[in-house]
């Protein structure tokens, strides 16, 4: 019994456009670095975190287009939900 509450983990679901992603907390320890890990229905999955110099992503349109807008789509979504945390700085 106490093993599959331990199991268990909740997930979110994050609906981007018609693509709804599993939303699943990156535990990385102490520090002020936040991050979440984004997984397609067809298994592809993104890294969105903040640490002090900004907003990162894994996806290919922040790879190529993130420096200068700063945010993706994955980006822009996370951080609209509150979960980045650092919206008022
Ligand atoms: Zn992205």
């Amino acid at each position: 019994m106490a093993d599959t509450a331990t199991k268990a983990r909740p997930v979110l679901a994050l609906r981007i456009g018609d693509v709804w992603y599993a939303l699943e907390p990156v535990v990385q320890g102490p520090g002020p670095v936040k991050a979440w890990k984004l997984t397609k229905p067809d298994g592809e999955s993104y890294c969105v975190s903040r640490d002090q110099w900004g907003y990162a992503c894994e996806c290919f349109g922040f790879l190529r287009w993130g420096e200068r807008r700063g945010e993706c789509k994955h980006i822009a979504s996370v951080r609209s939900l509150g979960l980045l945390g650092g919206e008022r700085g």
